[in-house]
């Protein structure tokens, strides 16, 4: 006879970890006890030495679906004799610190009682269980319970209790869980916000939107707008009334059988779509498609995801699983409404109709974008069912650590320890609203993982909202500052996703990015670890005539190359008008409001302007993307000229040849696709030759992909095996996107390093 005393470290809270060591332990005949302790799963059984084997074998072997076990530790004890195995109450009321879990889409055993006659909770929109259900978007503060949640007004029924008080049930200690008698209700509404009184809210909103209205419906993290994505008519109404021109929407299909109709969809792909993280998947178009070309114009990929709350499961059958557009609710560019009010007042006006309910949503939380590249998942947006999952770093914060991020796709990161805490997408900072929600659910992080912050880590533009609010908390709270360049951060962003220490070739191309020089870079080849780098090579400098707006407008990216490469700006005088390209020479002549790039991002945007004549974008990145889906998923055998010279201040890449190369062959007629494969090619080859004359020097064999290009899946993807082919070992982003939207985590890797070599 034995006791053990063993330690659980992971996602092992919120996730019905609990009721199953106590029935494995019931199975077992073991005595002992199970509870939370700060974060981790302390587990204390006693029985004889080969059955506590077993336990523990089966623990490891077999834990509950949505857990995820990162550390396991026992020791023996003393026994104590106990006669039952029982689920202490947690720690929790001493300590804030509690893992709260992401959202989780229904589970199948919810799922199959929503759908059953015979349930209690047949049909109703709010039910969930230990394994699924809302977590974040419902906090309120920490621990984690019911009463910090916005299930507080919801006192349970006898019956809900019975359950949530039961550890053999599957709601035990559910904080969420509620039913028909005790839970929140739907209601629907009319376009301007009066209730619409009807026994079936449901089914009269799915009737208005399977006929052709617009819908606002209240979701898990803020408020979609729906309508049929096979109606040209409602798809049109919703593109003019949201004010979005050409970004793509996603679309919510019942199932992957549906999805398989419109795209197609691999296993990974499938995996990904059926996973409890339920995240739009980007897949590539059937042709023909009979999706309304609208939904994401001239775009080969649509955005798709199943339901994942209840009223989605519900709403997906009473349209008799039509697909439907599901898109953020908002005008344009702001954030996604989430609060009641305020939704039914900047949805007015979009909306027909609106299916809301009574639970408050907290978090204002968007769905995750994702996709397979090369057979691997490779973040577009990491939100909605990830955030706030801790991702491991390969080191330890001497201190706790705020990571601040950068300004267009708001992320921040929290760092104890080993773990990084993410912050779901909190989108650009330029928007009020969106700063407001950063600096509010900061702070409730802060609250939920009990830090104390003693760092705060910053960009090094000194006019992001982060950096400002860095700034700012740290004079008033006396707080030490970090500042990190920004291509440094992707860099180690990538490097501590893998648990990369040594030094490494950082490949770090992206649209735009703060430059210790006061340039705008975002071509860069650094050589470094977290603590310091080196600006190894980089593109050359090339002005960006009117600054901002030589981002909505790429011909003055591609006029700005064309004149660096000596060429006349001939190409472009079909497209703009001569007293526009006057001026735009002008500013450049004259250096004024004309910041120098050493972007890669931009020189896409040139090379997509020249080739096809767009002149300007509705969206940053949108005509480098065009140029990516014109090459289809194939590059050239041939590359465009370039040139590398050495300065003092390394490497300068000449991307004047590549130029002169692409103009000629646009005033030869060719077409855009050969184009864009050519250039595709091309700079794939210039990221592996580049790489292969770095190493011929410093002996560095690992290289990482980060910074917004690497969204470009068709570069990502030759790059990467070009590299490899060299014997480079190559690794690109799998936990965070390549984009802005990853920067905090290489912001605080490079941070907790530099502390704890005590280099800051
Ligand atoms: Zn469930
Ligand atoms: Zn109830
Ligand atoms: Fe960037």
């Amino acid at each position: 006879m034995e006791r053990r005393a063993i330690a659980v470290q992971g996602v092992v809270q919120g996730v019905g970890f609990r009721p199953f060591v106590y029935a494995l332990a019931a199975r077992l005949k073991l005595a002992g006890f199970v509870k939370n302790c700060v974060g981790d799963l302390l587990i204390e059984v006693e029985g004889e030495a080969a059955t506590l084997d077993d336990f523990l074998s089966e623990l490891t072997a077999h834990p509950p679906p949505l857990a995820r076990i990162e550390h396991l530790a026992w020791q023996s004890l003393p026994q104590e004799g106990d006669q039952q195995f029982l689920i202490h109450d947690s720690d929790s009321e001493t300590h804030g610190a509690i893992f709260v879990s992401a959202d989780i889409a229904t589970c199948p055993d919810c799922l199959a009682e929503l759908l059953d006659p015979a349930d209690r909770r047949h049909r109703y929109p709010f039910l969930n269980c230990t394994n699924c259900g809302p977590r974040l978007t419902i906090i309120t503060g920490a621990p984690y319970d019911r009463p910090r949640t916005t299930m507080a007004d919801f006192p349970m029924c006898a019956a809900c209790r019975a359950e949530y008080d039961d550890p053999g049930n599957r709601r035990f200690h559910a904080q969420p869980t509620c039913c028909p008698s005790c839970g929140p209700q739907l209601r629907v509404l009319d376009g301007q916000g009066n209730p619409i009184s009807t026994s079936n809210p449901l089914t009269f909103f799915a009737d208005a939107v399977r006929t052709g209205s617009i819908g606002a419906l209240k979701g898990l993290g803020g408020y979609h707008l729906a309508c049929d994505a096979q109606s040209p008519l409602a798809v049109d109404q919703l593109r003019k009334r949201k004010q979005r021109d050409e970004k793509p929407f996603a679309l919510m299909v019942l199932d992957h059988v549906v999805a398989q109709k419109f795209c197609l969809v691999s296993a990974a792909e499938r995996a990904l779509l059926n996973s409890p993280r339920r995240p739009i998947v980007l897949l590539q178009k059937r042709f023909p498609c009979p999706i309304e070309d609208q939904v994401a114009p001239g775009n080969p990929k649509l955005g798709v995801m199943l339901p994942y709350t209840p009223v989605h499961h519900l709403l997906l059958r009473a349209v008799h699983g039509i697909p439907l557009v599901m898109t953020s609710g908002n005008r344009a560019d702001e954030p996604i409404a989430y609060d009641d009010a305020d939704a039914l007042k900047r949805l007015t006006g979009i909306a027909d109709l609106f299916l809301v309910h009574d639970r408050p949503i907290r978090v204002r939380c968007d769905d995750s974008v994702t996709r397979i590249v090369a057979g691997a998942e490779t973040p577009v947006r990491r939100s909605r069912g990830y955030a706030p999952e801790p991702i491991t770093l390969p080191m330890s914060c001497p201190v706790s650590i705020a990571a601040l991020g950068g300004q267009l796709k708001g992320t921040f990161a929290l760092g104890r320890d080993r773990h990084a805490f993410l912050s779901h997408h909190l989108g650009d900072l330029d928007h009020f609203d969106a700063y407001r929600a950063f600096v509010n659910d900061l702070s409730l992080y802060e609250e939920l993982f009990d830090l104390n912050i003693k760092c705060l880590v910053h960009d090094l533009h000194p006019d992001y909202a982060s950096t400002r609010l860095a700034r700012v908390r740290s004079q008033a709270e006396g707080i030490p500052l970090v500042g990190v360049q920004h291509h440094h951060a992707h860099m180690a962003s990538c490097m501590a996703e893998h648990g990369l220490m040594s030094p490494v070739i950082g490949v770090s191309f992206d649209g735009t990015g703060y430059g210790v020089d006061g340039a705008v870079w975002g071509g860069e080849f650094l050589v470094g670890d977290y603590v310091s780098y080196q600006r190894m090579a980089h593109l050359g400098y090339v002005g960006m005539p009117g600054g901002e707006q030589a981002i909505r407008e790429p011909w003055r990216m591609a006029l700005a190359h064309l004149v660096n490469a000596g060429e006349s700006d001939g190409i472009l005088a079909a497209h703009v008008p001569q007293p526009a390209l006057r001026a735009a020479r002008q500013m450049m002549e004259r250096g004024f409001n004309t910041p120098m790039t050493s972007s890669v991002g931009r020189l896409f945007d040139a090379v997509s302007a020249i080739a096809t004549g767009r002149t300007r974008v509705s969206f940053e990145g949108q005509a480098a993307m065009e140029l990516e889906w014109l090459a289809g998923d194939s590059v050239s055998d041939d590359s465009y000229p370039w040139d590398m010279k050495e300065t003092a201040a390394g490497r300068v890449i000449d991307t004047a040849p590549l130029i002169r190369a692409v103009a000629a062959d646009r005033r030869n007629g060719h077409d855009a696709r050969d184009i864009s494969r050519q250039f595709h090619r091309t700079m794939a080859d210039l990221i592996a030759t580049v790489c292969a004359r770095l190493r011929e020097n410093i002996r560095v064999n690992d290289v990482v992909l980060s910074g917004g290009v690497f969204m470009n899946a068709l570069l990502t993807r030759i790059a990467a095996q070009r590299l490899a082919e060299m014997g480079f070992s190559v690794y690109r982003h799998h936990k965070v996107p390549a984009n802005d939207g990853g920067l905090c985590l290489g912001q605080l890797a490079i941070a907790a390093e530099r502390l704890r070599c005590g280099s800051e």
